[in-house]
């Protein structure tokens, strides 16, 4: 049976990184028999300047009948004096809302190859492998009440509200929980339940839901905590999961442990597991259209896409594996270059990973 995917390059650098995973994509699909079906579709600013709009009606249905989406990257100098409801994110918050993306995975990995890439030490850093689950539609970023009011003294007053409720946290737990059974078995917990009642509900709910999965090891940490241990010792994570501002704080800053944002993928799922791909990067309108950006956040996204919307993880591990190989080889692009190594166009990294598979 074949699998729909819809493309979405998106502005800047997005069309010469997903080209690249699109080329390796094909490799694994002959290899393993995916049975792998692309459409090419507008988002972003490239959306704007086609059809008014960031984002189309007939894109979201396709993206909403397809297996999943991979996406590169939205926006750019030319749109960003639009008026705030057309600009290009839009698009991107429209297809995560319309597709219920409620879980935002982003693992933070570091290949051993590149760990002087990291500001921490290499020993610290060497092999690090979380992933971090973050809640992604609810939370703090979209409780109401919220606004700025004026008080009676005349004094402005700037108010947002942090809210989950029950199921919200039942099912970025769950999520968080069969994630960490095909991994190291380990899920922290991060809240501030010293501090926030609506974070001693979400501490109570990921408590009761560990119960169904006894071989995990639950552990509970406190926001500020977690981010200090992020940065002392970030190897005693496997699975962090979390709400929305909390999981938007740490996951950047997991990110930064690796040193290269060229290299890092991430998913958002939906509760039928199916997804948008994308690598956590932007659109780089400084390096586009110059043949020297990093494709392997894009092509690592596209193997998550295989494991997690479309249950291929051999062909998953394969593209992992080639992505290590070219790096074993030297091959490295702009961005992680170091002395010694061989320097790489985004197309030659692509034609690598696709020689080393
Ligand atoms: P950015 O991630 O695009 O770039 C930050 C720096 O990292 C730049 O120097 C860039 O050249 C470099 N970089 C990024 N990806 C790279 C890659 N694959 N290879 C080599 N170098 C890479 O962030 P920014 O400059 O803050 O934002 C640029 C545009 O991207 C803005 O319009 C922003 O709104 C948008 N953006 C989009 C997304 C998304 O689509 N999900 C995410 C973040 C930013």
């Amino acid at each position: 049976m074949s699998k729909k995917i819809v493309l979405l390059p998106g502005d800047g650098i997005g069309p010469e990184i997903v080209a690249e995973a699109v080329k390796v994509l094909e490799v694994v699909d002959k290899k393993h028999k995916l049975g792998l079906k692309f459409e090419e579709e507008l988002i972003g600013g490239s959306a704007i300047d086609v059809h008014g709009v960031p984002l189309a009606s007939s894109t979201l249905e396709k993206c909403q009948a397809a297996d999943a989406v991979l996406m590169g990257s939205v926006g750019g100098p030319k749109w960003d004096t639009l008026d705030s409801s057309i600009r290009p994110e839009k698009g991107l918050l429209k297809i995560r809302y319309e597709m219920g993306l409620f879980g935002n995975l982003r693992p933070a990995i570091l290949y051993p190859q590149l760990a002087d890439a990291s500001s921490l030490k290499p020993e610290l850093v060497a092999g690090l492998d979380i992933l971090i689950v973050r809640e992604l539609t609810g939370g703090i970023y979209f409780g109401e009440p919220r606004g700025i009011r004026l008080l009676d003294n005349g004094e402005r007053q700037g108010y947002n509200t942090y809210v989950y409720a029950e199921h919200e946290i039942e099912r970025i737990g769950r999520m968080a929980f069969e994630m960490a059974m095909k991994r190291n078995k380990k899920v922290c917990s991060v809240d501030k339940a010293n501090v926030l009642e609506a974070t001693v509900l979400w501490r109570e709910v990921v408590q009761s839901l560990s119960r169904e999965y006894p071989e995990v090891e639950l552990s509970h940490m406190y926001v500020d905590n977690a981010a200090m241990q992020l940065v002392r010792q970030p190897k005693q994570f496997d699975v962090i999961v979390t709400g929305n501002m909390f999981g938007d704080i740490l996951s950047d800053t997991a990110a930064m442990l690796t040193g290269s944002i060229g290299m890092l993928p991430s998913a958002s799922l939906n509760k039928d597991k199916r997804g948008l791909y994308e690598p956590v990067h932007g659109s780089a309108p400084d390096i586009a259209g110059q043949g020297i950006a990093n494709p392997l956040a894009t092509i690592l996204s596209a193997a998550m896409m295989l494991r997690y919307s479309l249950d291929q993880g051999e062909a998953a591990d394969a593209i992992e594996a080639a992505v290590g190989k070219v790096l074993d080889d030297g091959y490295r692009s702009a961005d992680i270059f170091s002395e010694g190594c061989t320097k790489v166009s985004t197309k030659e990294m692509g034609d690598a990973v696709v020689a080393a598979i």
